[in-house]
């Protein structure tokens, strides 16, 4: 066991992470597992968006540097062009003084991209996106089209509000669901459609408030009905108006969080991995919202194809 030295906390350097930081001849960390995570997320703005100046042509721009920000940013469409060149900022290294301050000052003279987006088409407003079409605030988000206010969605069209979503349709308000259409505020729901307040539901239609149900069709609160009885209740429910949806999620949730069981982590085809929201991992420590990765630890938003013998350990990030 080792000891945090900054918030003195007990953390254990698994058996893997110690063979791979040798093979990198890395020292071991000194920092536990959370406030590693702490110090790369101090270190990367996702989703705050600023007016600023761009400094190669002057022009009012949209990026993740403040305006008082030290570094010099261009915008993101002058930054892929040849209008400039990083090897003007070359300088030579001091072996005399420490490293870091040097690598700070070229980090400042050389000019930083506004936002980290690439082959978006009308999708200004969003950060860490790509391949994205006639989206608003989306972030971490790759191959969507017509989606607003999401985070982490990948390969959806006409979401809003959506949160680890993959190839869902006609979303609103639903967090790790995949290839779902037309679902509102559900979660970890999966191929299904047509529904209102899912949690842990598969191959569901047509169903209302259910939790836990597999290749269901009209339920509402884990009551079977009839098709007639199912959509003569949804008119009672009156699903348009926010007062009456806001009392059905209350019942939702009281019925829920009374009735449901949980399993204990969100993931399948895994084998010897902890984490949360994961799919077709081996050997991972501490892993969330991963899929397809080996021999890995403390990753966020990762995956990479079987093919490839990956070794990744995001402590190396932050000692
Ligand atoms: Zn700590």
């Amino acid at each position: 066991m080792s000891s945090c030295r900054l918030c003195e906390s007990a953390f254990t350097v698994h058996p893997q992470e110690k063979s791979f930081l040798e093979k990198v001849s890395l020292p071991e960390p000194t920092l536990c597992p959370t406030c590693r995570r702490q110090g790369r997320f101090a270190w990367r703005n996702e989703r705050r968006l600023y007016h600023r100046k761009c400094g190669l042509t002057g022009k009012q721009i949209i990026s993740v540097y403040a305006p008082d920000s030290p570094y010099s940013v261009y915008d993101q469409h002058e930054w892929y062009t040849d209008k400039w060149d990083a090897m003007q900022q070359g300088r030579d290294f001091n072996f005399s003084k420490p490293f870091f301050p040097q690598f700070d000052a070229l980090m400042k003279a050389t000019p930083k991209i506004s936002v980290f987006t690439s082959n978006n088409l009308n999708s200004d407003y969003t950060n860490g996106a790509q391949q994205d079409k006639n989206c608003y605030m989306i972030f971490v988000s790759d191959h969507d089209e017509d989606c607003y206010y999401s985070y982490g969605i990948d390969s959806c069209s006409s979401c809003i509000e959506c949160l680890n979503c993959f190839k869902c349709v006609l979303c609103i308000e639903c967090v790790d669901c995949s290839e779902s259409y037309n679902l509102a505020h559900s979660e970890r729901s999966h191929n299904c459609r047509d529904s209102f307040f899912l949690s842990d539901c598969k191959g569901c239609a047509n169903c209302f408030g259910c939790f836990g149900l597999r290749n269901k069709q009209h339920c509402i609160f884990n009551e079977q009905h009839t098709k007639e009885e199912y959509e003569k209740k949804l008119q009672e429910l009156n699903t348009g108006n926010f007062r009456t949806l806001s009392s059905a999620r209350d019942v939702f949730l009281r019925k829920s969080g009374e009735q449901q069981i949980h399993q204990f982590y969100d993931g399948n085809g895994n084998e010897n991995v902890t984490g949360d929201h994961i799919v077709h991992c081996r050997d991972c420590i501490e892993c969330y919202d991963s899929a397809d990765l080996e021999n890995c630890g403390y990753l966020i938003f990762s995956s990479s194809p079987k093919t490839v013998s990956t070794v990744m350990w995001s402590s190396i990030t932050v000692r």
